[in-house]
Protein backbone atom coordinates (compact mmCIF):
# COMPACT_ATOMS: atom_id res chain seq x y z
CA UNK A 1 0.00 0.00 0.00
CA UNK A 2 1.64 3.47 -0.81
CA UNK A 3 1.51 6.03 1.54
CA UNK A 4 -1.13 7.82 0.00
CA UNK A 5 -3.64 5.44 -0.30
CA UNK A 6 -3.03 4.90 2.97
CA UNK A 7 -4.03 8.00 4.12
CA UNK A 8 -6.88 8.08 1.83
CA UNK A 9 -7.63 4.76 3.97
CA UNK A 10 -7.44 6.33 7.61
CA UNK A 11 -10.03 9.49 5.85
CA UNK A 12 -12.43 7.55 5.16
CA UNK A 13 -12.59 5.94 9.05
CA UNK A 14 -12.45 9.39 10.41
CA UNK A 15 -14.96 10.79 8.37
CA UNK A 16 -17.25 7.56 9.60
CA UNK A 17 -16.74 7.55 12.95
CA UNK A 18 -17.71 11.33 12.47
CA UNK A 19 -20.56 10.63 11.23
CA UNK A 20 -21.60 8.18 13.48
CA UNK A 21 -20.46 10.19 16.63
CA UNK A 22 -23.12 12.96 15.20
CA UNK A 23 -25.79 10.14 14.13
CA UNK A 24 -25.19 8.86 17.95
CA UNK A 25 -25.15 12.47 19.55
CA UNK A 26 -27.96 13.49 17.35
CA UNK A 27 -30.35 10.44 18.46
CA UNK A 28 -29.17 11.05 21.97
CA UNK A 29 -30.29 15.03 21.71
CA UNK A 30 -33.32 13.43 20.20
CA UNK A 31 -34.37 11.29 23.40
CA UNK A 32 -32.51 13.84 25.75
CA UNK A 33 -35.61 16.69 24.71
CA UNK A 34 -37.95 14.77 23.46
CA UNK A 35 -40.74 14.37 26.11
CA UNK A 36 -44.56 12.17 26.02
CA UNK A 37 -47.16 14.42 24.92
CA UNK A 38 -50.25 14.47 26.98
CA UNK A 39 -54.24 15.85 25.73
CA UNK A 40 -57.31 15.56 27.36
CA UNK A 41 -60.13 14.63 25.28
CA UNK A 42 -63.32 16.57 26.34
CA UNK A 43 -62.67 20.19 29.23
CA UNK A 44 -60.03 20.46 31.44
CA UNK A 45 -62.75 21.97 33.70
CA UNK A 46 -66.14 20.12 33.54
CA UNK A 47 -69.63 20.34 35.30
CA UNK A 48 -71.72 17.38 35.43
CA UNK A 49 -74.91 16.87 37.30
CA UNK A 50 -75.37 13.70 39.63
CA UNK A 51 -78.42 12.65 37.59
CA UNK A 52 -76.42 12.25 34.21
CA UNK A 53 -73.37 10.97 36.34
CA UNK A 54 -69.67 11.19 34.63
CA UNK A 55 -67.98 9.26 31.84
CA UNK A 56 -64.51 9.28 32.16
CA UNK A 57 -63.49 11.09 28.44
CA UNK A 58 -60.11 9.88 28.34
CA UNK A 59 -56.83 11.22 26.94
CA UNK A 60 -54.42 10.67 24.77
CA UNK A 61 -50.67 10.68 24.22
CA UNK A 62 -47.72 10.96 21.91
CA UNK A 63 -43.89 10.00 21.75
CA UNK A 64 -42.69 12.47 18.86
CA UNK A 65 -44.57 10.92 16.44
CA UNK A 66 -45.71 7.88 18.01
CA UNK A 67 -49.25 7.14 19.82
CA UNK A 68 -48.71 5.88 23.16
CA UNK A 69 -52.08 6.76 23.92
CA UNK A 70 -52.16 3.17 25.29
CA UNK A 71 -49.80 3.59 28.50
CA UNK A 72 -51.91 6.46 29.74
CA UNK A 73 -53.04 5.70 32.86
CA UNK A 74 -56.34 7.42 35.26
CA UNK A 75 -56.64 8.39 38.50
CA UNK A 76 -60.13 9.49 39.43
CA UNK A 77 -61.21 10.53 42.55
CA UNK A 78 -65.10 11.09 40.83
CA UNK A 79 -67.98 10.25 42.72
CA UNK A 80 -70.78 11.39 40.96
CA UNK A 81 -72.95 10.29 43.70
CA UNK A 82 -72.12 13.09 45.91
CA UNK A 83 -71.69 17.34 44.99
CA UNK A 84 -68.28 18.12 45.12
CA UNK A 85 -64.63 19.26 43.20
CA UNK A 86 -63.01 16.65 42.28
CA UNK A 87 -59.45 15.65 40.45
CA UNK A 88 -58.31 13.43 37.87
CA UNK A 89 -54.85 12.47 36.87
CA UNK A 90 -53.76 10.97 33.49
CA UNK A 91 -50.53 9.77 33.69
CA UNK A 92 -48.26 8.23 31.04
CA UNK A 93 -44.42 7.02 31.31
CA UNK A 94 -42.81 5.95 28.28
CA UNK A 95 -39.05 5.00 27.97
CA UNK A 96 -38.91 6.29 31.77
CA UNK A 97 -39.96 9.73 30.59
CA UNK A 98 -43.27 10.66 32.84
CA UNK A 99 -46.25 13.16 31.72
CA UNK A 100 -49.26 13.60 33.73
CA UNK A 101 -52.28 16.18 32.90
CA UNK A 102 -54.86 16.62 35.31
CA UNK A 103 -58.71 17.45 34.66
CA UNK A 104 -61.12 19.28 37.69
CA UNK A 105 -64.71 17.91 37.72
CA UNK A 106 -67.23 19.55 39.30
CA UNK A 107 -70.25 17.18 40.32
CA UNK A 108 -73.46 19.39 41.28
CA UNK A 109 -77.43 18.47 42.34
CA UNK A 110 -79.91 19.92 40.05
CA UNK A 111 -82.59 17.35 40.77
CA UNK A 112 -85.43 18.33 43.45
CA UNK A 113 -86.51 15.75 46.23
CA UNK A 114 -89.22 14.15 44.86
CA UNK A 115 -92.60 14.14 46.83
CA UNK A 116 -95.03 11.56 47.53
CA UNK A 117 -98.25 11.90 49.52
CA UNK A 118 -98.54 10.06 52.66
CA UNK A 119 -101.98 8.34 51.89
CA UNK A 120 -104.00 9.86 49.58
CA UNK A 121 -103.46 13.32 46.72
CA UNK A 122 -107.19 13.56 47.20
CA UNK A 123 -109.11 13.06 50.63
CA UNK A 124 -112.42 13.14 51.71
CA UNK A 125 -113.57 13.78 54.84
CA UNK A 126 -117.00 14.32 56.66
CA UNK A 127 -117.93 17.85 57.36
CA UNK A 128 -116.79 18.91 61.23
CA UNK A 129 -114.78 15.45 60.84
CA UNK A 130 -111.25 16.70 62.16
CA UNK A 131 -108.36 17.02 59.48
CA UNK A 132 -105.31 15.45 60.47
CA UNK A 133 -102.95 16.06 58.08
CA UNK A 134 -100.95 12.33 56.54
CA UNK A 135 -98.17 15.01 55.47
CA UNK A 136 -96.16 13.84 52.73
CA UNK A 137 -92.59 12.02 52.60
CA UNK A 138 -89.56 13.78 50.81
CA UNK A 139 -86.65 12.01 49.62
CA UNK A 140 -83.37 13.70 47.41
CA UNK A 141 -80.26 12.18 45.70
CA UNK A 142 -77.91 14.48 47.84
CA UNK A 143 -79.69 14.78 51.83
CA UNK A 144 -81.86 11.85 51.89
CA UNK A 145 -85.02 11.31 53.55
CA UNK A 146 -86.38 15.61 54.54
CA UNK A 147 -89.77 15.00 55.40
CA UNK A 148 -89.39 16.28 58.08
CA UNK A 149 -88.05 19.46 56.70
CA UNK A 150 -91.59 20.13 54.07
CA UNK A 151 -93.95 23.15 54.80
CA UNK A 152 -97.51 22.67 55.10
CA UNK A 153 -99.68 25.33 53.98
CA UNK A 154 -103.56 25.51 53.19
CA UNK A 155 -106.56 25.67 55.98
CA UNK A 156 -108.99 22.74 56.22
CA UNK A 157 -112.34 24.35 56.54
CA UNK A 158 -113.69 21.33 58.13
CA UNK A 159 -116.72 23.13 59.21
CA UNK A 160 -118.15 23.87 55.82
CA UNK A 161 -118.77 21.65 52.50
CA UNK A 162 -116.37 22.46 49.97
CA UNK A 163 -112.51 21.34 48.66
CA UNK A 164 -109.28 22.93 50.15
CA UNK A 165 -106.40 22.38 49.26
CA UNK A 166 -102.69 21.99 51.09
CA UNK A 167 -99.28 23.23 49.40
CA UNK A 168 -96.40 21.44 50.51
CA UNK A 169 -92.78 22.70 49.93
CA UNK A 170 -89.24 21.50 49.98
CA UNK A 171 -85.93 22.40 48.92
CA UNK A 172 -82.91 20.48 49.21
CA UNK A 173 -79.26 21.96 50.76
CA UNK A 174 -78.48 22.67 46.76
CA UNK A 175 -81.45 25.08 45.85
CA UNK A 176 -83.74 22.59 44.33
CA UNK A 177 -87.52 23.47 45.22
CA UNK A 178 -90.25 20.83 45.34
CA UNK A 179 -94.18 21.34 45.06
CA UNK A 180 -96.70 19.56 45.81
CA UNK A 181 -100.78 20.18 46.38
CA UNK A 182 -103.25 17.75 48.03
CA UNK A 183 -106.74 18.21 47.65
CA UNK A 184 -109.14 17.74 50.46
CA UNK A 185 -112.68 17.47 50.13
CA UNK A 186 -115.27 18.54 52.87
CA UNK A 187 -118.39 16.76 52.42
CA UNK A 188 -121.98 15.72 53.53
CA UNK A 189 -124.06 16.65 56.58
CA UNK A 190 -122.42 18.41 59.19
CA UNK A 191 -122.25 17.01 62.48
CA UNK A 192 -123.78 18.67 65.10
CA UNK A 193 -121.81 19.32 68.32
CA UNK A 194 -122.10 22.93 68.46
CA UNK A 195 -125.69 23.36 68.57
CA UNK A 196 -126.82 25.98 71.22
CA UNK A 197 -123.40 27.25 70.94
CA UNK A 198 -123.25 31.14 70.82
CA UNK A 199 -119.98 33.00 69.60
CA UNK A 200 -120.53 36.38 70.43
CA UNK A 201 -118.38 38.17 67.71
CA UNK A 202 -116.95 42.24 68.31
CA UNK A 203 -115.55 43.68 64.83
CA UNK A 204 -114.15 47.58 64.20
CA UNK A 205 -112.27 47.48 67.65
CA UNK A 206 -110.57 47.60 70.41
CA UNK A 207 -112.17 51.09 71.41
CA UNK A 208 -111.19 52.41 74.55
CA UNK A 209 -114.42 53.45 75.21
CA UNK A 210 -116.89 50.57 74.36
CA UNK A 211 -114.52 47.43 73.90
CA UNK A 212 -114.12 48.57 77.90
CA UNK A 213 -116.97 47.80 78.74
CA UNK A 214 -117.64 44.81 76.77
CA UNK A 215 -114.71 43.29 78.37
CA UNK A 216 -116.12 44.23 81.83
CA UNK A 217 -119.49 42.46 80.74
CA UNK A 218 -117.66 39.15 79.71
CA UNK A 219 -116.11 38.87 83.25
CA UNK A 220 -119.03 39.58 85.27
CA UNK A 221 -121.08 36.53 83.29
CA UNK A 222 -117.37 34.33 82.84
CA UNK A 223 -118.07 34.41 78.75
CA UNK A 224 -115.46 34.60 76.13
CA UNK A 225 -116.08 35.91 72.86
CA UNK A 226 -113.84 36.88 69.36
CA UNK A 227 -112.78 40.54 68.84
CA UNK A 228 -111.89 41.00 64.84
CA UNK A 229 -109.76 43.93 65.21
CA UNK A 230 -108.74 46.69 63.19
CA UNK A 231 -105.23 48.80 62.70
CA UNK A 232 -104.80 50.47 66.69
CA UNK A 233 -101.73 52.66 66.37
CA UNK A 234 -99.87 52.75 68.80
CA UNK A 235 -102.24 52.98 71.36
CA UNK A 236 -100.67 51.39 74.58
CA UNK A 237 -104.64 51.26 76.05
CA UNK A 238 -105.65 49.61 73.25
CA UNK A 239 -102.65 46.93 73.17
CA UNK A 240 -103.64 46.52 77.36
CA UNK A 241 -107.76 45.50 76.08
CA UNK A 242 -106.84 43.09 73.77
CA UNK A 243 -104.12 41.37 75.99
CA UNK A 244 -106.89 41.52 78.56
CA UNK A 245 -109.22 39.71 76.44
CA UNK A 246 -106.67 36.96 75.42
CA UNK A 247 -106.45 36.23 79.33
CA UNK A 248 -109.96 35.98 79.94
CA UNK A 249 -110.10 33.27 77.09
CA UNK A 250 -111.72 35.51 74.35
CA UNK A 251 -109.78 34.92 70.42
CA UNK A 252 -108.65 38.33 68.29
CA UNK A 253 -109.18 37.78 65.06
CA UNK A 254 -107.89 39.97 61.80
CA UNK A 255 -110.55 42.31 59.76
CA UNK A 256 -107.46 43.93 58.39
CA UNK A 257 -104.99 46.42 59.16
CA UNK A 258 -107.34 49.50 56.72
CA UNK A 259 -111.07 49.25 56.37
CA UNK A 260 -111.32 51.46 53.69
CA UNK A 261 -112.73 48.61 50.86
CA UNK A 262 -111.59 50.81 48.11
CA UNK A 263 -107.64 50.01 48.82
CA UNK A 264 -108.23 46.26 50.42
CA UNK A 265 -110.44 44.99 47.56
CA UNK A 266 -108.47 46.96 44.89
CA UNK A 267 -106.50 43.76 44.42
CA UNK A 268 -105.77 40.46 45.90
CA UNK A 269 -102.59 41.51 46.53
CA UNK A 270 -103.63 44.60 48.17
CA UNK A 271 -106.45 42.35 50.31
CA UNK A 272 -103.52 39.95 51.35
CA UNK A 273 -101.01 42.80 52.55
CA UNK A 274 -103.33 44.57 54.38
CA UNK A 275 -104.28 41.12 56.52
CA UNK A 276 -100.25 40.10 57.03
CA UNK A 277 -99.49 43.58 58.10
CA UNK A 278 -101.99 43.47 61.07
CA UNK A 279 -100.85 39.69 61.87
CA UNK A 280 -97.55 40.73 62.10
CA UNK A 281 -98.46 43.64 64.40
CA UNK A 282 -100.66 41.39 66.93
CA UNK A 283 -97.51 39.17 66.90
CA UNK A 284 -95.25 42.08 67.61
CA UNK A 285 -97.84 44.01 70.04
CA UNK A 286 -99.13 40.80 71.73
CA UNK A 287 -97.23 37.45 70.90
CA UNK A 288 -100.30 36.41 69.44
CA UNK A 289 -100.62 34.63 66.60
CA UNK A 290 -104.00 35.48 64.66
CA UNK A 291 -105.10 32.89 61.79
CA UNK A 292 -108.84 33.68 61.73
CA UNK A 293 -110.19 36.44 59.41
CA UNK A 294 -113.64 38.55 59.05
CA UNK A 295 -113.63 39.75 55.72
CA UNK A 296 -114.78 43.46 56.27
CA UNK A 297 -117.98 43.74 55.14
CA UNK A 298 -118.83 39.89 55.48
CA UNK A 299 -117.66 37.33 52.45
CA UNK A 300 -120.93 38.32 50.93
CA UNK A 301 -120.09 41.88 50.29
CA UNK A 302 -120.96 43.27 47.31
CA UNK A 303 -119.28 46.51 47.93
CA UNK A 304 -115.97 45.37 46.64
CA UNK A 305 -117.56 45.22 43.17
CA UNK A 306 -116.89 48.77 42.36
CA UNK A 307 -112.79 48.24 42.89
CA UNK A 308 -112.62 44.70 41.49
CA UNK A 309 -114.93 42.27 39.93
CA UNK A 310 -114.71 38.41 41.29
CA UNK A 311 -112.18 39.21 44.11
CA UNK A 312 -114.52 37.75 46.92
CA UNK A 313 -114.15 34.46 44.87
CA UNK A 314 -110.57 34.74 44.60
CA UNK A 315 -110.01 35.51 48.13
CA UNK A 316 -112.32 33.02 49.68
CA UNK A 317 -110.32 30.57 48.33
CA UNK A 318 -107.09 32.39 48.50
CA UNK A 319 -107.18 33.38 52.55
CA UNK A 320 -107.83 29.24 53.18
CA UNK A 321 -104.45 28.63 51.04
CA UNK A 322 -102.40 30.65 52.73
CA UNK A 323 -103.45 28.98 56.27
CA UNK A 324 -106.49 31.31 57.18
CA UNK A 325 -109.33 30.41 58.29
CA UNK A 326 -112.42 33.19 57.38
CA UNK A 327 -115.76 33.29 59.51
CA UNK A 328 -118.37 35.43 58.39
CA UNK A 329 -121.65 35.43 61.05
CA UNK A 330 -125.36 33.65 60.95
CA UNK A 331 -126.84 36.20 63.35
CA UNK A 332 -127.06 39.85 62.83
CA UNK A 333 -127.62 41.97 66.02
CA UNK A 334 -127.92 44.79 63.43
CA UNK A 335 -126.04 47.04 65.41
CA UNK A 336 -124.08 47.90 62.14
CA UNK A 337 -127.27 49.98 60.52
CA UNK A 338 -126.46 52.76 62.10
CA UNK A 339 -124.80 54.46 64.73
CA UNK A 340 -126.64 54.15 68.50
CA UNK A 341 -129.07 51.93 66.85
CA UNK A 342 -131.21 51.35 70.56
CA UNK A 343 -129.89 48.89 72.50
CA UNK A 344 -133.66 47.19 73.02
CA UNK A 345 -133.45 46.46 68.87
CA UNK A 346 -130.47 44.88 68.85
CA UNK A 347 -131.56 42.46 71.85
CA UNK A 348 -134.94 41.72 69.68
CA UNK A 349 -132.62 40.34 66.70
CA UNK A 350 -130.51 38.89 68.40
CA UNK A 351 -133.45 36.90 70.50
CA UNK A 352 -135.13 36.47 67.16
CA UNK A 353 -132.10 35.16 64.84
CA UNK A 354 -130.97 32.61 67.25
CA UNK A 355 -131.78 28.91 67.14
CA UNK A 356 -130.99 26.03 69.93
CA UNK A 357 -130.86 23.78 67.00
CA UNK A 358 -128.16 25.42 65.74
CA UNK A 359 -124.52 26.98 66.35
CA UNK A 360 -124.81 31.24 66.55
CA UNK A 361 -122.58 33.07 65.47
CA UNK A 362 -123.62 36.66 66.22
CA UNK A 363 -122.41 39.80 64.44
CA UNK A 364 -121.75 43.05 66.85
CA UNK A 365 -119.50 46.27 66.86
CA UNK A 366 -117.22 47.55 69.27
CA UNK A 367 -116.13 50.66 67.90
CA UNK A 368 -116.18 53.83 69.41
CA UNK A 369 -120.05 54.75 67.86
CA UNK A 370 -121.08 51.09 69.26
CA UNK A 371 -121.98 52.19 72.69
CA UNK A 372 -125.36 50.30 72.58
CA UNK A 373 -124.12 47.33 72.01
CA UNK A 374 -122.12 47.59 75.09
CA UNK A 375 -125.08 48.48 76.99
CA UNK A 376 -127.24 45.74 75.22
CA UNK A 377 -124.66 42.98 75.81
CA UNK A 378 -125.77 42.17 79.69
CA UNK A 379 -129.25 41.64 78.85
CA UNK A 380 -128.74 39.66 76.05
CA UNK A 381 -125.66 37.69 78.06
CA UNK A 382 -128.62 36.84 80.52
CA UNK A 383 -131.19 35.83 78.26
CA UNK A 384 -128.99 33.58 76.17
CA UNK A 385 -127.96 31.76 79.34
CA UNK A 386 -131.63 31.69 80.80
CA UNK A 387 -132.36 30.07 77.64
CA UNK A 388 -129.45 27.30 77.58
CA UNK A 389 -127.45 28.74 74.82
CA UNK A 390 -122.98 28.30 75.95
CA UNK A 391 -120.66 30.31 75.11
CA UNK A 392 -117.38 30.02 72.63
CA UNK A 393 -114.88 31.92 71.60
CA UNK A 394 -113.89 30.82 67.95
CA UNK A 395 -111.07 29.21 67.00
CA UNK A 396 -109.36 26.85 63.64
CA UNK A 397 -112.43 24.38 64.56
CA UNK A 398 -115.02 26.17 64.84
CA UNK A 399 -117.61 26.73 62.89
CA UNK A 400 -117.58 29.01 60.11
CA UNK A 401 -120.68 30.14 58.79
CA UNK A 402 -120.33 31.04 55.38
CA UNK A 403 -121.95 33.15 53.42
CA UNK A 404 -122.64 33.13 49.52
CA UNK A 405 -120.29 34.58 47.39
CA UNK A 406 -121.57 37.20 45.19
CA UNK A 407 -118.91 39.27 43.86
ZN1 LIG B 1 -116.01 45.99 59.85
Amino acid sequence: MTRRKKKSLRFKIITILIILLVLAGGAFAFYWYTTPQISLEGDKTMEVTMKDGYHEPGATATFSFHDISSYVEIDSQVNDKKVGVYKVIYTVNYLDKTATAERTVSVIDKEPPEITFNEGKEMTIRTGEKFEDPGVTAIDDSDGDISDKVAAKGFVETTCEGSYEITYDISDSYGNEATAIRTVKVKGEPLHETKGVIYLTFDDGPSTKVTKKILKTLEKYDVPATFFVIDYGDDAKKIKLMKRAIKDGCTIGIHGYSHDYSKIYASTDDFMDNITKLQKKLKDDLGYDAQIIRFPGGSSNTVSKDYCKGIMTDLTKEVQREGYKYVDWNVDSTDASGNNVPAKVLIESVKENCDLEQFNVILMHDSDAKETTAEALPKIIKWAQKEGYEFRAITMDSPAAHHTVNN
